[in-house]
């Protein structure tokens, strides 16, 4: 396929509601949500950049970085559970509670690949 072709094609499946979209946008709960969203994501690649420098260049592990994008982390999902309303403390608790309905008390992939999602989803909705 040529990329001409492709972009043709690609665009045929974007969502397009333009007015929609930019209703969607201007409700504050959605910037925030979104605020934080792309910040998790660069600082998970701040976090990813600090140890691809270390596997694949051979500099040192900087734990001291690796720690400041961990909190840069946290700053953001402190957004989440401020918009959300949702304290940490619950939404790690859930989480754990989540891990053990899916492996009990240890990983397997056969576990990870079989999950029983009306069970997690029911434990998430608690
Ligand atoms: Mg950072």
């Amino acid at each position: 396929m040529d990329s001409k072709s492709f972009v043709t094609n690609a665009i045929k499946t974007e969502s397009r509601n333009f007015d929609e979209i930019g209703s969607r946008m201007s409700e504050v709960r959605n910037q925030r949500l979104l605020h934080a969203g792309i910040g998790l994501a660069t600082e998970a690649g701040e976090f990813l950049d600090a140890l691809k420098k270390h596997v694949f260049y051979g500099k040192e592990l900087d734990t001291v970085n690796l720690s400041e994008e961990m909190g840069d982390i946290f700053w953001y999902c402190a957004l989440i559970a401020d918009e959300l309303k949702i304290d940490f403390s619950q939404v790690m608790d859930t989480n754990i509670a989540k891990l053990k309905a899916r492996y009990g008390e240890k990983f397997s992939e056969d576990k990870a690949e079989n999950r029983d999602l009306k069970v997690e989803r029911t434990i998430l909705e608690q």
